[in-house]
Parts: structure tokens; sequence; C-alpha cells
């Protein structure tokens, strides 16, 4: 067999050798602590900066993802990354009010911190976010987290198509209207879901998909009123058919006027309102099997793939076999 090269395979042969000691040995440089000797502190302080996750807001969105995120990382890191001690993860949930779960009976909110903390999650109370930046969370409190993933989940404000510096808003910044969805002092103009600002004992109508869809039902319907030339119906009314929020495996939440559910039974709740709620039987179908597929494997099978930077190999093979960097030729 005769191994000598042509000119041609050795340009290849020096291209890929100058690649493989750009990449791969300079991949182990930066995870042995930049070349260093001994310097595993400083990988470790990075792993550890890349792992945490402060999430800013417990209401049902921050309280979801927390959960969600530590079953992730629980169920999914130490099995795909044995290298990373699934130790060196912490997962922070930041919340402005004294307790998680604001719209929720206070009991249910406890319940939520006790299971978060049991899980491992720092939940910081009556505290705000002040600042992040790339590598840096600072409290109201003083104190700084070293992350670099922030999740918000504190809230939007809605986009405001009317932009009319004098239409009046609630402090959270949605459109105040009369009790027929009209915007305040206009009679052929509504506002509905999240941009408006809707009344309900008391308090503001929460952010949430079913207020939208019977505002959506309701104006619609007054519209066809006043097509039809039938009288005015009466002033909107909330319909409240209760709240859930999951925190994770066997536990949620679940408030349906007076009557509270939590753990497991919150979780059936929980997962079966979301089932029915589904179109159509094959779709109900097709995720209890996927849900409980899941449940049983103690798994998610979405995996992401990522590629760091730039491949030379990568590109040419996705570019397929051509030239003389034909990486498949003998
Ligand atoms: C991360 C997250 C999680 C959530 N989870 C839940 C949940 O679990 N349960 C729940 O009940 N609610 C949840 N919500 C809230 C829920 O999604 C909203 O309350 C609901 O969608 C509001 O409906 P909407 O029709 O007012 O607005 P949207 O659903 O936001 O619809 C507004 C639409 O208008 C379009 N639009 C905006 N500006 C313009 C323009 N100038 N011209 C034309 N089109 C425009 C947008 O693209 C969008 O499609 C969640 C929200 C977020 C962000």
């Amino acid at each position: 067999m005769d191994l000598r090269f042509s000119d041609e395979d050795e340009a290849f042969r020096q291209e890929v050798a100058q690649w493989l000691a750009d990449n791969l040995v300079g991949e182990f440089a930066v995870l042995r602590g930049r070349g260093g000797p001994g310097d595993e502190h400083a990988l470790i302080d990075e792993r550890r900066a890349w792992l945490t996750f402060v999430i800013v807001g417990g209401g049902p969105t921050g309280v979801e993802y927390t959960g969600a995120l530590a079953e992730l990382l629980r169920l999914v890191l130490g099995r795909d990354f044995p290298d990373l001690a699934p130790g060196l993860a912490r997962i922070v949930l930041v919340e402005g009010r004294d307790r998680l779960l604001g719209a929720f009976h206070p009991k249910l909110g406890q319940y939520a911190e006790r299971i978060l903390r049991d899980g491992g999650i720092e939940v910081r109370t009556s505290v705000l976010v002040e600042k992040a930046t790339e590598e840096l969370v600072v409290l109201s409190s003083g104190d700084e987290i070293l992350g670099r993933t922030v999740v918000w989940s504190a809230g939007v404000r809605p986009e405001d198509p009317v932009r009319t510096p004098d239409a009046p808003r609630s402090r959270s910044r949605r459109l105040e209207v009369d009790g027929h969805l009209r915007l305040q002092g206009r009679s052929d103009v509504y506002v509905i879901g999240d941009a408006a600002s809707v009344t309900h004992r008391g308090g503001e109508l929460a952010m949430l998909a079913p207020p939208a869809m019977q505002e959506g039902r309701y104006v619609a319907r007054s519209i066809l009123d006043q097509v039809r030339g039938v009288p005015a119906r009466g002033p909107f009314q909330y319909r409240d058919k209760g709240t859930m929020a999951t925190i994770g495996r066997n536990a949620a939440v679940a408030q349906v006027g007076r009557v509270r559910f939590r753990g497991f039974p919150g979780w059936v709740v929980w997962l079966v309102v979301h089932i029915c709620y589904l179109i159509g039987f094959r779709n109900r179908l097709a995720v209890l099997w996927s849900w409980g597929w899941d449940y049983l494997r103690r798994d998610r099978p979405i995996r992401l793939i990522i590629r760091s930077h730039g491949d030379p190999l990568a590109d040419e093979f996705e570019s397929g076999p051509s030239g003389p960097n034909d990486i498949t030729k003998d």
C-alpha cells in the first residue's frame, strides 16, 4: 500500500491538522481552565455560572417554569452529561411579593414554595431584581448572584396599537374599559384580552387566556347585536372557571371557586383539564400517551444538538463531496 501523500492530499492533511489543533485542543484548554495546570477552580466557577438560572417572578409562569427546569436538570443533566456534576446547577426564583402564586390562596402559594425548596431551588421572596448583566444579577437586598441565564416571568406589557397618550390606562399600562369592554369615553372602540384592564371583584382580571377568550366572545356578540339592530346586551360578566399551576411530577395546585387541590390530586386535576381542553379525540389520545410515556420513563425525549462555531469538516460534509478537500476520498 502506498502511503505517500500527493501535494494536494498533504495540503488537505495540514488543513485538517490545523483545524484539530485550533478547535479540539483549544476546547480542551478552555475546559481545563484555559491551559493553567491545577486551575480546576476556574473551570468549576465557569460551569457553575453557566448552570445558574435566575427566574424573575413567582406567578404561575415562573413557578411552572422553575419546576420544569429543575426536573429537566435532575432527570436529564446527569444522564446526558455525566461529567457535569448535577450539584453544580443552581436555580434561584425571585419574587417581589412576600409569597409565591399571589393570585392563589396563600396555602397553595406556601405549598408551591415548599415543593420547590424541597427540590433544591432557592426561593427568594420580598426582593426585586434590580439589575442583570451578562454575568451577574443584582437584587434589591444587595445580594449578587453570579449567573448567566435570567428568565423573565414577571409579566409583559401589552402591545398598544392605539398609542393615544390621553387614553386612560391602569397601573399595569392596560387600557381602561367600561362595563361593555369599550375604551373609556368611546362607543366605537372595543378593547379585549391582555390590552384591556377589566375590573372583576374589585381587582383587575389577570392577563390570561380564559378572560381573553370570554371577552372576545362577548365583544363579537355585541357587534352582531348592533348589526342586527337588537338591544344591547348587559355588561360583561367574567365566569371564573378556576386557576391551576403545575409545579412538577405529582405536584400541582388548582383552585376552582372555594375548592382547592394540591399535590397529587391537584396534578390529576391539572392533567384532566388540559387533556379535556384539547381539540379532537386523536389529539387527546396522542398527548395522553406521550405524557404517560414520559412519566413512566422519567425522561424528556427532546434534545438539542447545537454547533458552537464554524466547523470546516462539517461544512464540507454538508456541501457534499467536491473539490480537492473531499474528505471521502481514499
Ligand atoms: C410565557 C407565557 C406563558 C403563558 N401561559 C399561560 C397559561 O398557562 N395559561 C393562560 O391562561 N395564559 C397564559 N399566558 C397568557 C396568555 O397567553 C395571554 O393572556 C393571552 O394570549 C392573551 O390573549 P390576547 O388575544 O389578548 O393576546 P395575544 O394572544 O398575545 O394575541 C395578540 C396577537 O396580536 C398580534 N399583534 C400585536 N400587535 C399587532 C399589530 N399592531 N397588528 C396586528 N397584529 C398585532 C400578535 O402578534 C398576537 O398574535 C401566558 C403568556 C406568556 C407570555
